[in-house]
């Protein structure tokens, strides 16, 4: 009786989870989706409590109260702009914990000496390979985000053959353990060579492509986790476990997506190993106007309307509160001001919608690309605040560039443009942006925020 109201739990937090994760897809209601996920997790835990004694109280007792408190400890300190490096910490500790369970349910079989039935073994083979590689290519991940590490790649030649030649070994172990799993020399070698491999495949990735590994590796922590289900015969680890490998890997995909890129390019291809510089200094040149912000303020204060799109120059100055101020002040000078989102603007997914909620700009004023960009040819103002790769043109015609393909912001066919940046260098992907030298653009030069808060300054004072 007990197990069927298990069963009918798991399969409640099953179905919270999936509302959960539909509301996370748009910023206005992903708090909610977070809470209902949680209550879902709440309700598969107390299954997992009362269900067949397996469970030792006190440990798991123990597990809540140290778990819970690191955790609550951790997500109040943490910088909204350092949560990536946050999300890789947890992806590898889930990747680990999924590897020792397996370890620890195989260990038990040595001990009795009684093989596990064959999809428990293949199970525990995979939930340990995947588990290991989640952990050490998070925790590399962790270190070259937080610039702990070089986050330039690492290479060298013959690399992709030493990984490949390791992925063999692997390969060969999992196929003899899946048969014959009672080897437990053979299981740890099997645990070491994967978390060796782990360190590998993620070094020759350069640090501005770790989010995409991130998402890859969340997909792989929930792969780990939905094996380890099958390893304890647990259906809520399997159902949570394949949510999580799902909605990783399509997150992954919305990212190369955006990028242009394929998921192959980004961890194979070592983008960002060459000199920004160089592929620079081969793009569009030519004069470009240098404005200042009181000059600005004049065709601002003749506006109508106004897009403001953030980049990732915002997030380095952190200009976000005074690019809302600028945006109350223009709205109550009666000018129309809205947000433009680029999917991958900064450097992870939904890092200007953070930026923004937390300088308290209005939900309804951010716009998604595709919406936004058929009212830039009407609009008085394009503001780009610290983007640049996002706003390029050249991705529209340029065949051969990296960003070819690319979709973008269309502030080019507004009426004036104003590019606020320090330099003329280029963004992430290393290329000159043609829209700099065009006829309605002007450059403000100076970090973003110092340069927003002298427009509003002297729009004020107009
Ligand atoms: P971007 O192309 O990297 O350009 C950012 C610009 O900001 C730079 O040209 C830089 O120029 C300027 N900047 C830097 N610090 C500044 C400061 N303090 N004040 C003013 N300007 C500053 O950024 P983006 O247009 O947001 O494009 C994002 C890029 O990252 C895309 O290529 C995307 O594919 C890639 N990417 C995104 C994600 C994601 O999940 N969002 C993940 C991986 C990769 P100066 O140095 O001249 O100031």
């Amino acid at each position: 009786m007990t197990q069927t109201w298990v069963q009918i739990a798991y399969l409640a937090s099953a179905v919270l989870f999936i509302v959960g994760l539909k509301n996370l897809s748009s910023p206005r209601t992903a708090p909610r989706g977070n809470g209902i996920a949680a209550i879902g997790m709440l309700v598969a835990v107390v299954a997992t409590l009362v269900s067949a004694g397996v469970l030792d109280w006190e440990w798991m007792l123990a597990g809540v109260i140290v778990g819970s408190g690191l955790g609550t400890l951790a997500a109040r300190r943490v910088k909204m702009t350092a949560m990536p490096e946050m999300v890789a910490l947890l992806n590898g500790f889930g990747g680990a914990a999924s590897a020792l369970v397996a370890a620890a349910v195989l260990e038990d079989h040595v001990a009795k000496g009684v093989p596990p039935v064959d999809v428990v073994a293949i199970a525990t083979v995979l939930g340990t390979l995947i588990g290991a590689v989640t952990f050490t290519g998070s925790l590399v991940a962790f270190a070259k985000l937080a610039e702990r590490m070089p986050t330039a790649p690492i290479t060298y030649p013959g690399q992709q053959v030493v990984n490949a030649l390791i992925a063999l070994g692997i390969t060969v172990l999992c196929v003899i353990l899946a048969v014959d799993p009672l080897q437990l020399d053979l299981y740890w070698g099997l645990m070491a060579a994967a978390l060796v491999l782990g360190v590998l495949v993620v070094i020759p990735i350069g640090g501005a492509d770790m989010p995409v590994v991130i998402a890859l590796l969340n997909s792989y922590s929930g792969l780990a986790a939905c094996a380890t289900g099958f390893v304890l015969g647990n259906s809520g680890l399997v159902i949570s476990g394949s949510l999580v490998g799902a909605s990783g890997i399509i997150l992954s995909k919305i990212m190369c997506d955006a990028m242009n890129r394929s998921l192959a390019n980004v961890l194979f291809g070592a983008f960002g190993s060459a000199p920004a510089a160089s592929a620079a200094s081969s793009g569009p040149q030519g004069t470009v106007k240098g404005y200042t912000p009181e000059d600005a303020a004049v065709i601002f204060s003749n506006a109508s309307s106004c897009i403001v799109v953030p980049g990732y120059g915002m997030a380095v100055a952190q200009a976000q509160h005074a690019v809302r101020d600028l945006g109350d002040l223009l709205e109550a000078k009666g000018i129309r001001v809205r947000f433009a989102i680029h999917p991958v603007a900064g450097r992870m997914p939904g890092h200007m919608n953070v930026l923004l909620a937390e300088a308290n700009v209005p939900y309804d004023r951010l716009v998604e690309m595709d919406e936004i960009n058929p009212e830039f040819p009407a609009t008085d103002v394009a503001l780009v605040i610290g983007a640049n790769d996002v706003v390029n043109p050249s991705a529209r015609s340029e065949e051969g560039s990296p960003i070819y393909g690319m979709p973008i912001l269309d502030v080019d066919r507004a009426q004036h443009v104003f590019v606020i940046k320090r330099s003329m260098n280029p963004g992430f992907a290393g290329v000159q942006n043609p829209l700099f030298f065009n006829d309605n653009t002007m450059m403000i030069f100076g970090d973003a925020k110092s340069v927003v808060l002298q427009l509003v300054e002297a729009i004020k004072a107009y």
